[in-house]
């Protein structure tokens, strides 16, 4: 009985994790979507077209990396963790997501400290990021600001992602990170749940402070790392 039980545990977490791969591959190929769309409707500089197509590229190398990474979830094998600029990560965030939200009426609003530096899989924390200011964006349906912002406060590095969208009651904010929670026509409600597991595997904190018709703050918080001499 024991053997079924942990086997039947392990067909859901299975079947959570491909739902979770579905979910996680409409992120770059929605960001591929809209590059394409820009490519193809707007006049463009020459220089812009070689970005954007810079762009699709590397959204389809995450999309593979997003597969490889949860068939890792499946089994496990060592991360590649390492000290991450969270500012760096975060202008990669905004030039992922600028054409997502322009598409929206969505002005992204970045602030970083250079220095406000963590450890962890790069990978993962452009996944947990993307996917939270993705709901900030379609929490916008009029438009509006997207906050993304970094800094150090009591010796811990600070991301603070905020919208000015629908904003949520509390139980629906007791319901993030569960899965299958959404209120979206196409949400899975997957997101959310890989985010908040990928921050706590990374020893990180998230609060979420919303206002009902006012607006939604993400508070993620991760130990700070000190930039130990580089190699040479
Ligand atoms: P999905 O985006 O597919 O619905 P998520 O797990 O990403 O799934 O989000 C779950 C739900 O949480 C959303 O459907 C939405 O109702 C709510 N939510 C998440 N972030 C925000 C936000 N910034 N503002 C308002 N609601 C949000
Ligand atoms: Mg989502």
């Amino acid at each position: 009985l024991r053997k079924e039980m942990i086997e039947s545990e392990k067909l859901r977490v299975a079947s959570v994790i491909s739902a979770s791969v579905a979910h996680e591959i409409r992120n770059p190929l929605t960001a591929l979507r809209g590059f394409i769309q820009l490519l193809s409707t707007t006049p463009l500089s020459d220089e812009k077209k070689k970005r954007y197509g810079e762009i699709c590229l590397e959204e389809l190398d995450r999309a593979q990396q997003i597969i490889s990474d949860y068939l890792s979830l499946a089994r496990p094998h060592p991360e590649y963790v390492e000290i991450l600029e969270v500012g760096q990560e975060i202008k990669y965030i905004e030039s992922i997501l600028s054409s997502y939200a322009l598409l929206r009426g969505v002005q992204l609003q970045i602030e970083t400290k250079h220095e406000a530096n963590i450890e962890g899989d790069r990978q993962k924390l452009r996944q947990a990021l993307i996917n939270i200011v993705k709901n900030g964006i379609e929490a916008m349906e009029q438009g509006g600001v997207l906050e993304l912002k970094s800094q150090i406060r009591d010796n811990k590095t600070i991301i603070t992602v905020t919208d000015t969208g629908v904003g949520m009651t509390v139980e629906e904010i007791n319901r993030l990170g569960t899965p299958y929670f959404s209120n979206k026509d196409k949400g899975t409600g997957l997101g959310t749940m890989v985010s908040f597991s990928i921050i706590k595997n990374m020893s990180g904190s998230i609060a979420v402070d919303s206002q009902k018709g006012k607006g939604t703050v993400f508070t993620i918080a991760f130990p700070f790392v000190k930039l130990v001499e580089k190699m040479s």
